[in-house]
């Protein structure tokens, strides 16, 4: 009888103490973000930082980012159907535990992950982005927009998040008025390159108030997950035509 209340009395202190760590930490998150160890005020520690999927210095494609073997600047997907943007920054290859963290932040709504990733890519665009001999600094940053029904369904758009941070750390006014998806977009998977294409025709619009806004302006369409291309592709045709003179396209994470 002695025994058994003690355990109980053990096991309850351990949970109630464990129960406000996790109070604790959610308000003021001072653990690792991938292995809990504990920090003074950062997201993540150095080692995992350091093992972070990272695409600096790896063979890529100039204008998608695709991870290509050989010492050509183009893939054979840009050489052979060039798309409207002129280049792409994306920090991280989309495996783990970059997917890991993406998916906390765009399904769980963990906006602390939302912020951890937001500044990682807004550090890599300060550090090596603007290291580049021709860089220019965009007029205005574009996030890839939700439908409005899927936006009121998640309660926020993930690109549009980390717009903000990056349209913070480097003073570039964020829109998020001029394009508009007017429709959902029906599932991409196992449709051929033209067949994503279609299937995302007159998905996006532009609002006619606001071409001033992009006429001869160097646009960055912001996403957090380039897959395809089939949705940067088509949103950069669009502000090609309607008078942008330069688009790129910056983003978290390529799948390779
Ligand atoms: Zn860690
Ligand atoms: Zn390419």
């Amino acid at each position: 009888m002695h025994k058994f209340s003690a355990s109980l009395l053990k096991s309850g202190r351990r949970f109630t103490f464990n129960g406000l760590t996790k109070f604790t930490a959610k308000l003021f998150p001072s653990q690792c973000l991938l292995c809990a160890c504990s920090l003074s005020g950062e997201l993540l520690c150095a080692n995992c930082q350091h093992d972070l999927p990272h695409t600096y210095g790896q063979l890529l494609c100039c204008q998608c980012g695709l991870r290509i073997e050989s010492l050509s600047n183009f893939c054979g997907s840009c050489l052979h159907h060039p798309p409207a943007f002129s280049r792409s920054f994306l920090p991280f290859s989309y495996q783990h535990p970059i997917d890991h963290l993406i998916h906390k932040f765009k399904y769980r709504h963990n906006l602390t992950c939302g912020k951890l990733l937001g500044k990682m890519l807004a550090d890599y665009l300060k550090h090596y982005a603007q290291d580049q001999v021709d860089w220019q600094t965009p007029d205005l940053i574009i996030p890839v927009p939700l439908h409005w029904m899927r936006r009121w369904q998640r309660g926020f758009n993930q690109a549009e998040i980390l717009a903000q941070y990056v349209a913070d750390e480097l003073a570039i006014p964020m829109a998020t008025k001029i394009v508009q998806r007017t429709h959902k977009t029906p599932p991409q998977k196992g449709l051929s390159r033209i067949e994503r294409q279609k299937n995302l025709r007159k998905t996006f619009a532009i609002n006619s108030k606001y071409l001033s806004n992009i006429k001869d302006k160097h646009v960055v369409l912001m996403d957090d997950v380039v897959t395809t291309t089939a949705t940067v592709r088509e949103l950069s045709e669009l502000l090609i035509r309607a008078g942008a003179k330069d688009v790129q396209v910056w983003a978290l994470a390529r799948t390779m």
